[in-house]
C-alpha cells in the first residue's frame, strides 16, 4: 500500500501537483495540529492567570501562576515531542512557513528541555519574586509611599534633602529583592548549563535570535559615535542642575537626575509638567490613535488604567490569546511620562492586534521583542515633538515645544548608556553571580555616564531595584535596538507618506502591511529589511543622537 502510495506520489510530482517533499511537510502540519491545540489553551490561561497576579499582587493569582506556568512549560519538556522535532529539522521542510514554526518551536523547547524539578522550581520562584515586587512600597519618613510618588519627588522637588531621600527610597526594594534575583540567576544558570550554555545571558541570546557579537559590536559603536555628544550634553546638564538646586557642579550626583536610574531628559522642562496638569491623557491617547485610523476603544476596555493597592506599578500590555483580547496595565497619572507610557503600551496593542489573523498560532505575535518595542517607543516618542504638543495639547508656545523637542536628543543619549549599563550587567552577572554586584553596578555606572558613584552605597543592592534584572531577564538591550529601528522607522514612514507627522492614515495602512500583518513569518532583522528596504543600521539613531 505504501509503496503504491509512494509511486503515486512521483507520478504527481511529475506533473508538479503534489511534490514529494510536501509529504513531510503535510505530516509536519499534521503533527502541529495536535500540539498547539493543547498550547493554545495552556498559554491563555497562563496569561489571564498572569493578568490576575499583577492586576491584584494577590498570593492566590501567584500559585495559580505557578502551577499553570509549569504545567504549561511541561508541554514543552517532552523528550518524545522534542525528538520528533529534531527529525522534522533533519529531514528538511520544503514550506517557508512550515520552517519558521519549526524553528520557533525548536527554540522554545530548547529552553524547556530541563528537568521537571527546575522548571517547577524556578515557575515558584519567579511568581514569588513577581508578588513581592508587586506588594513592595518603600518608606519616606515613616509613610508607604508609591513607585509613582517617588517619581513625581524626583521630577518636581527643588529642595535637595528630599530629593536625596527619595532616591534612597527608589533603592530600598533592592535590598529586599538582591538574595532572591541571586538565587533564581543560578537556578536560570543551572538551566542553561543543562542545555550546553554557558549560562543564561548566553542562552537567552541565542534562543533569541540574537547573536553576542552583533549585539555588543552594534553597542560600541552606537557608543563610539554618540560620546562626544554624550559628554557635551553631561557639562550642560550638570551646569543647569548645579544652578537649579543651587549646590557646586561637583556635587551634582544621581540625585539631582529626574528618575531613579538616570534614564529620562535630566533637564526636562518644568513647563511639560503644567501642560498637562489640567489633561486626560487617556482621552489624548485614544485621539492619537483614532486619527491613524486605529480602533483602540476595545483595547482600552479591556485595560486595568490607574493605580490601586497591590497592583504592579509599572506598564506593559499582553495578548491573551492571540486572537483579539489584548489588555495593558498602567497606573495613570496626568503628566508626561504617562503620556508617553500610554502612547507605547497602546502601540504594542495595536501591533498585537493587527497580526494577520489568517497565520497559524505559532506566527501570531511579534517578530521579537525587539520589533514590538521599536513600534511601541516610537508611538512613545512623539509625546515630546512639537507637532504632538501643539495638535493634542494645543500648546503654542514656540519657544517651549522647541526646548521639549530637544529633549528628545538628550533622552536618547542618556537611555543608552543605561541600557549600555544593564547589557552588560546582565552579562557579567550571569558570568559569575557571586561577585560584588553592587561594586560592578557602579561601576558600569561610571564607565558609561562619566559620573561618580553615590557615596555610602557599599552595603546597598542597587542593581536589585531595578525591575528587569529580576523580572525580565536578558531584555533590556531589545529597548535600544528597538530605538534605533524606531528612528530608522520614523524616517521610512515620513519618506513614504510625504507626510510631516505619523498620527496619519499613510503611517498607519504603512505599519500594519509591512510591520504587523508579517506577525512572525520572519526572522527580526529580516523583517527590519522587509519593512525599510534595507538591513538594520543605527545611522539614523547616530544621526539624530549628533
Ligand atoms: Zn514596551
Amino acid at each position: 500500500m505504501r509503496i503504491i502510495k509512494i509511486f503515486f506520489i512521483i507520478f504527481l510530482s511529475f506533473l508538479k501537483l503534489y511534490p514529494i517533499l510536501e509529504d513531510k511537510d503535510r505530516t509536519f502540519e499534521q503533527f502541529l495540529d495536535n500540539f498547539i491545540s493543547k498550547i493554545e489553551i495552556k498559554e491563555e490561561q497562563v496569561n489571564k492567570a498572569i493578568w490576575l497576579l499583577e492586576t491584584t499582587g494577590s498570593k492566590d493569582a501567584a500559585d495559580l501562576v505557578a502551577t499553570l506556568d509549569s504545567e504549561y512549560k511541561i508541554y514543552f519538556s517532552d523528550e518524545e515531542v522534542y525528538e520528533k522535532l529534531i527529525y522534522f529539522e533533519k529531514d528538511g521542510l520544503q514550506n517557508p512557513i512550515l520552517k519558521r514554526e519549526l524553528k520557533i518551536l525548536l527554540n522554545t523547547f530548547k529552553a524547556n528541555m530541563l528537568p521537571k524539578s527546575i522548571l517547577i522550581d524556578l515557575s515558584k520562584k519567579e511568581a514569588e519574586l513577581f508578588q513581592t515586587y508587586a506588594n513592595f512600597r518603600a518608606n519616606i519618613e515613616g509613610k508607604r509611599v508609591t513607585e509613582n510618588m517617588i517619581r513625581e519627588i524626583l521630577k518636581n522637588e527643588t529642595d535637595v534633602k528630599t530629593r536625596k531621600i527619595a532616591w534612597e527610597a527608589s533603592k530600598e526594594i533592592g535590598l529586599e529583592l538582591a538574595d532572591k534575583i541571586i538565587d533564581i540567576a543560578k537556578l536560570r544558570n543551572k538551566a542553561a548549563n543543562h542545555l550546553g550554555y554557558n549560562n543564561y545571558f548566553e542562552m537567552q541570546l541565542d534562543l533569541n535570535e540574537m547573536s553576542k557579537e552583533v549585539l555588543f559590536d552594534t553597542f560600541n559603536d552606537l557608543k563610539v559615535h554618540t560620546d562626544d555628544s554624550f559628554k557635551k550634553m553631561l557639562l550642560e546638564v550638570n551646569e543647569i542642575l548645579a544652578k537649579t538646586y543651587n549646590v557646586g557642579v561637583d556635587e551634582i550626583g544621581t540625585w539631582a537626575w529626574k528618575d531613579p536610574f538616570c534614564q529620562i531628559d535630566p533637564i526636562e522642562s518644568v513647563q511639560l509638567k503644567d501642560l498637562y496638569a489640567d489633561k486626560d491623557v487617556l482621552e489624548i491617547a485614544k485621539c492619537f490613535y483614532e486619527k491613524m485610523g486605529f480602533e483602540i476603544e476595545d483595547l482600552v476596555k479591556r485595560s486595568d488604567l490607574y493605580e490601586k493597592e497591590g497592583k504592579n506599578q509599572h506598564a506593559f500590555c499582553i495578548d491573551i490569546d492571540r486572537k483579539g483580547d489584548v489588555r495593558t496595565l498602567n497606573n495613570i497619572h496626568p503628566n508626561s511620562q504617562w503620556m508617553e507610557t500610554l502612547l507605547h503600551e497602546f502601540g504594542h496593542g495595536i501591533y498585537d492586534l493587527n497580526i494577520d489573523r489568517n497565520l497559524p498560532w505559532l506566527l501570531r505575535t511579534a517578530s521579537h521583542t525587539i520589533t514590538t518595542e521599536a513600534l511601541a517607543l516610537f508611538m512613545g516618542r512623539q509625546a515630546y515633538t512639537a507637532q504632538f504638543l501643539e495638535e493634542f495639547l494645543n500648546s503654542t508656545n514656540n519657544e517651549l515645544l522647541d526646548s521639549i523637542e530637544k529633549g528628545i536628543k538628550r533622552k536618547q543619549l542618556v537611555f543608552s548608556r543605561s541600557a549600555f549599563l544593564i547589557t552588560e550587567f546582565e552579562k557579567e552577572f550571569y558570568s559569575n553571580p557571586d561577585q560584588d554586584l553592587n561594586k560592578l553596578w557602579w561601576d558600569l555606572f561610571e564607565k558609561y555616564y562619566y559620573m561618580k558613584r553615590p557615596e555610602n552605597r557599599e552595603d546597598k543592592q542597587d542593581w536589585a531595584s531595578k525591575y528587569h534584572i529580576g523580572l525580565a531577564p536578558v531584555y533590556y538591550y531589545c529597548y535600544l535596538i528597538g530605538e534605533v529601528f524606531a528612528s530608522t522607522l520614523q524616517k521610512k514612514i515620513l519618506e513614504v507618506t510625504k507626510e510631516d507627522r505619523i498620527w496619519r492614515k499613510g503611517a498607519a495602512k504603512f505599519l500594519t502591511e509591512r510591520l504587523f500583518m508579517p506577525g512572525n513569518k520572519y526572522r527580526w532583522d529580516d523583517l527590519i529589511e522587509y519593512v525599510t528596504g534595507k538591513q538594520f543600521s543605527s545611522d539614523a539613531w547616530v544621526q539624530e543622537c549628533n
